[in-house]
């Protein structure tokens, strides 16, 4: 025993084998490795991001008090159920609902939310699911509301029922009709808005969901939809709201926001296990969101104003460009500079002009919605100093152009 401990004893006197377990020189060795050019090691080139926030772009760039966040939480062990129940507590408290989770991205909400619609709490049609045999199978859509991410509700094995008008949504209605969802974006497409939706539902017994992913900035907008009375609403975590790209927020009914706990992680036997948000996302997205509400908007949208500004009057001097800044009226609701110009002045198309600027140096990606009419600079994921940059190589690209 007097010999283990001396062993032990002299192994931690020792320089090198003692510094290995101290954390000191942990510590050394992670500020090592957070020098490290990954990127670059792995021959990745980063770039300007005058596009905007998209997942293939990697969305925004998570806040640095969300980054620290996260390596706070990474040290320690926790239940994770407690601390996902009391992150929820606090996120519900900031956007003043009933309830509220964090989850894998608002994709995962959406099959979290609707996985709640069909099981409740009930644990055999948790572990059923996706096979609906006995259970509600049916959401109700507007067709004009259709959209790439109502996969992530078909995953649960729901079918789809596409209505268009409120007799058609009456029609449709039976006892197979676990959820009516609502594509936020595409409101101003459907012929039944957000509140008559939230009524009509109200009316059937059907709980409705709205998803509201990219409808942050405005602020407001994280309280005003789910106050709509939908009763369940999903915000992206990563793109306006900077916190880690692959969490979300799923907010509403508490019954429904507990139903929707049962099917994700930490329990293995559920429809989302595979979306799992560890200690540290769901913390960070807590943090993420306490920032970003206290953030000075009005001051920040200022700042996007004068980059589409800056941008546009270095290019606006050439012939036949136009500049116009357009603000989308609810998705990615910011200021997007478009620019045009006469094709046959200055010989080059829009399309053109974005592949030229992402293979410059440095690389700039432009808005994904440019195209053979126009360019699209999405200003609010710049970096200080980076209109700057997009303004002078912008005006390159078209002036080398003119005819
Ligand atoms: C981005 C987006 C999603 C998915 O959000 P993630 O947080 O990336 O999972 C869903 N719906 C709409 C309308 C979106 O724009």
């Amino acid at each position: 025993m007097s010999n283990r401990r001396s062993f032990i004893q002299s192994l931690s006197t020792m320089p090198v084998l003692g510094g290995l377990f101290s954390t000191y020189a942990a510590g050394k060795a992670a500020q090592a490795y957070a020098k490290r050019d990954y990127f670059g090691e792995l021959g990745i080139k980063p770039f300007i991001n005058a596009a905007g926030t998209y997942t293939m772009l990697t969305s925004s760039l998570i806040a640095p008090e969300a980054v620290a966040a996260y390596e706070a939480c990474s040290k320690k062990f926790v239940h994770l159920g407690k601390l996902h129940d009391a992150v929820g507590a606090k996120i519900a408290e900031m956007l003043k609902v009933e309830a509220a989770m964090v989850t894998s991205g608002a994709a995962g909400a959406i099959t979290c939310g609707t996985a709640a619609c069909l099981t409740g709490k009930d644990n055999k049609a948790i572990q059923q699911i996706p096979d609906l045999t006995g259970l509600k199978s049916e959401v109700i859509i507007q067709k004009s509301h259709r959209n790439g991410y109502d996969h992530a509700a078909r995953t649960t094995g729901i079918r789809m029922v596409e209505i268009e008008t409120v007799a058609e949504l009456e029609r449709a209605v039976n006892e197979k009709t676990a959820m009516m969802f609502f594509a936020n974006f595409l409101e101003p497409e459907g012929t039944i808005k957000g509140a008559e939706w939230v009524a009509l539902g109200k009316k059937h017994k059907i709980p409705t969901f709205a998803d509201c992913s990219a409808d942050v900035p405005p602020v407001e907008n994280l309280f005003n939809y789910p106050k709509i009375g939908y009763d369940l609403v999903t915000f992206s975590g990563g793109k306006g709201i900077c916190g880690p790209q692959s969490a979300g927020i799923l907010v509403g009914r508490r019954d429904l926001i507990e139903a929707a706990r049962l099917n994700t992680s930490p329990y293995s036997d559920s429809i989302a296990r595979g979306m799992k948000v560890n200690k540290e996302e769901l913390v960070s997205m807590m943090v993420a969101l306490e920032v970003f509400i206290k953030r000075d908007h009005a001051a920040v949208f200022k700042e996007w104003e004068h980059r589409a500004k800056q941008i546009g009057d270095a290019v606006a001097n050439l012939p036949t460009v136009k500049t116009m800044v357009d603000v989308p009226p609810i998705a990615n609701h910011v200021p997007h500079l478009h620019i045009s110009w006469d094709q046959t002045k200055i010989k080059i198309t829009p399309n053109e002009v974005k592949k030229q600027m992402a293979d410059g140096e440095p690389a700039i990606e432009l808005n994904p919605s440019t195209d053979k009419d126009k360019a699209v600079i999405g200003v609010w994921m710049l970096q200080p100093g980076e209109a700057a940059v997009v303004a002078k190589r912008l005006r390159e690209v078209l002036k080398s152009a003119v005819a």
